[in-house]
């Protein structure tokens, strides 16, 4: 029988790694739940709502409607790309302009309504994985096996650092670390969904566990 599987966590914790290990093994369907709150992000920069300084939070809500979100399988990736309004963004929405930018947006209520209620609706074929900060506690409550991971601060910016370098991004370590902390407290304490681990959630810290170590543990997990 096909489950429902929500990985939740701080940034790179390394969900997505894991998520995507799963849904391949499995033949789920992976859904990059972050991707969806860094695409408006990136519609409201492209629009000038949000910037260094400033976010118009009442235009980005009256625009909402004008923002088109879906995945889409290209070639042999082996995970869906994010379009915005039919624009393949995938590349995009991963700079450091966007994840500065990114937990502002995501704290705002009428935006999480709209990504929850696609995300429930993606949820309703069985034999999904779905990783972001609310999947087990709020998108997907009744989830047969809910995964917390969690790794030290220092850690989690060295992978993302490592990363954004690997692209060809000029970043530092030290940008890197500031985005990782600053994202960590605006998630842990916006008023609407927290980033806190489900009662029910099995909790993985992986700072010194190998992916596949890691991936062994949790396929065990989903088996019983
Ligand atoms: O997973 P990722 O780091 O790409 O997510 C980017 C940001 O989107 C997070 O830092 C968080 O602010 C927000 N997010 C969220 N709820 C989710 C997924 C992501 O608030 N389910």
């Amino acid at each position: 029988k096909k489950i429902t599987i929500a990985i939740d966590g701080f940034s790179s914790t390394g969900k997505s790694t894991l998520a995507k290990q799963l849904a391949n093994h499995l033949g789920y369907v992976y859904v990059d739940s972050g991707a969806m709150y860094r695409a408006v992000t990136l519609f409201a920069m492209q629009n000038g709502y949000i910037g260094t300084d400033f976010f118009d939070k009442q235009t980005l809500i009256n625009s909402l409607h004008y923002i088109k979100l879906h995945f889409q399988f290209n070639g042999d990736l082996g995970f869906a790309e994010m379009y915005l309004n039919d624009v393949n963004v995938e590349k995009e929405i991963r700079s450091i302009e966007v994840s500065s930018f990114v937990s502002k947006v995501a704290e705002v209520s009428e935006v999480r309504l709209k990504l929850v209620e696609q995300q429930q609706e993606m949820g309703k074929k069985r034999g999904i994985v779905m990783d972001g900060r609310d999947i087990g506690t709020v998108v997907f409550p009744n989830a047969e096996l809910k995964v917390f991971m969690t790794a030290s601060p220092e850690t989690r910016a060295q992978r993302r650092f490592d990363e954004l370098q690997a692209k060809g991004d000029t970043v530092t370590y030290d940008e890197v670390f500031k985005n990782v902390q600053e994202r960590d407290y605006i998630d842990t304490h916006r008023a609407d969904s927290p980033l806190i681990k489900a009662a029910d959630a099995i909790e993985i810290d992986n700072s010194e566990l190998s992916k596949a170590a890691q991936f062994d543990k949790v396929l065990e997990l989903v088996q019983k």
